[in-house]
């Protein structure tokens, strides 16, 4: 009994832990830098071969399967399962496990028994007293990890087994391309600030939704791994957040909310993801209509294989409209928009969000 109320809550933590890393999952320098060996003399070498064939110097065997599991670590002597962290990074489909108690001999002492379906690569390095597993699947996947005894169980889940729906936030633009601009004010710093806007909504929701987002941070992100990101997860939903400008770059009085879609999504669902979130915009920032407009010129629009609506909040090239953008109750009044254009659309499509079965209840 006790080990099943342990497993459990271990399963609940890991969930929970899942659902915040996944927020945050675009850090990938923080825990690299302690990784690189030419920086820091820390060897890291693939175990991924061991994995696949079996060996017996490291005792990795791939002949024992553990039950029900994918892969079963084991607990170094007086660590407990609760002291493993983990980061996940759906951008490159990577998790990487700290373990504690750790060192170069691991795979010497312990067996790692599991199988290799799905996993690209695996690789461990040793540092301070802390194993670093890292692990990168062929498909993107949110790590369970289960403790029991004194062993650690890596299972690797589809997302929408996990969520009952997905969707990809996009904020535009990022880093050296900072989007349209005035008086010092660039695009990609609003777009991530209603972005993060956004993901508040969410986080305060009791919808099981999986919130994927392209960028949390003023990183560089290609438009191809933006797209790839919302094709991959096989998205509900991919909702890309712009602000307008005017084709001269030059202050005037046009003004007013657009939304782009995919004319080529024979579904009709993009338009109608647009128009949805159209209105939410309208009705809550008052703002001019300029309707909704055929994006297929754009190309995460016309590459998106999933529902894809791209919202022009406003222009920067107003004054009016660039001191509303600037301002935290605005963009906060159109994250609130998009947040119920999203949430409406997912209803519209006939996505059950009030069923909100939380695995860890239903997990033996
Ligand atoms: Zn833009």
């Amino acid at each position: 009994m006790q080990k099943r109320i342990e497993k459990r809550l271990t399963y609940l933590l890991g969930t929970i832990m899942a659902a915040v890393t996944l927020l945050f999952w675009y850090v990938p320098d923080i825990h690299r830098v302690s990784l690189a060996p030419d920086t820091s003399g820390v060897a890291t070498y693939s175990v991924m071969d061991l994995l696949r064939s079996g060996d017996e110097v490291y005792k990795v065997d791939t002949t024992q399967t553990p039950e029900e599991h994918q892969l079963r670590l084991t607990l170094p002597r007086d660590v407990d399962g609760s002291a493993i962290t983990y980061t996940q990074d759906a951008m490159t489909k990577s998790f990487e496990l700290t373990i504690p108690g750790v060192d170069g001999s691991y795979f010497y002492d312990y067996p790692m028994v599991g199988s290799s379906d799905g996993i690209r690569e695996l690789t461990f390095a040793h540092a301070g007293g802390k194993g670093i597993l890292d692990i990168t699947t062929t498909k993107i996947r949110i790590l369970k990890l289960t403790v029991e005894d004194s062993y650690v169980y890596l299972d690797f889940e589809d997302p929408h087994d996990v969520f009952d729906s997905i969707v990809v936030v996009d904020a535009g633009h990022g880093g050296k391309d900072v989007g349209a601009n005035r008086e010092n004010i660039f695009e990609k710093d609003i777009n991530l600030s209603i972005s993060y806007k956004l993901w508040s909504y969410f986080a305060k929701s009791d919808y099981n939704i999986g919130v994927y987002y392209t960028r949390v941070d003023d990183s560089f992100i290609s438009l191809e791994d933006r797209v790839a990101l919302a094709n991959d997860l096989k998205a509900d939903l991919f909702l890309s957040i712009h602000n307008n400008s005017t084709a001269s770059g030059r202050m005037s009085g046009i003004n007013g909310a657009e939304v782009m879609y995919r004319v080529s999504d024979e579904s009709g669902r993009s338009r109608e993801f647009a128009e949805t979130c159209l209105n939410e915009l309208l009705e809550e920032l008052g703002c001019n209509s300029k309707g909704v407009v055929a994006g297929d010129n754009i190309y995460i629009i016309r590459t998106s294989e999933v529902p894809v609506a791209l919202a022009e909040i406003g222009f920067l090239t107003n004054k009016e409209e660039l001191n509303d953008l600037s301002d935290e109750n605005y963009q906060d009044r159109a994250a609130h928009a998009l947040y119920k254009g999203v949430i409406k659309t997912l209803k519209n499509n006939g996505v059950d969000l009030e069923k909100k079965v939380h695995q860890a209840e239903t997990a033996e």
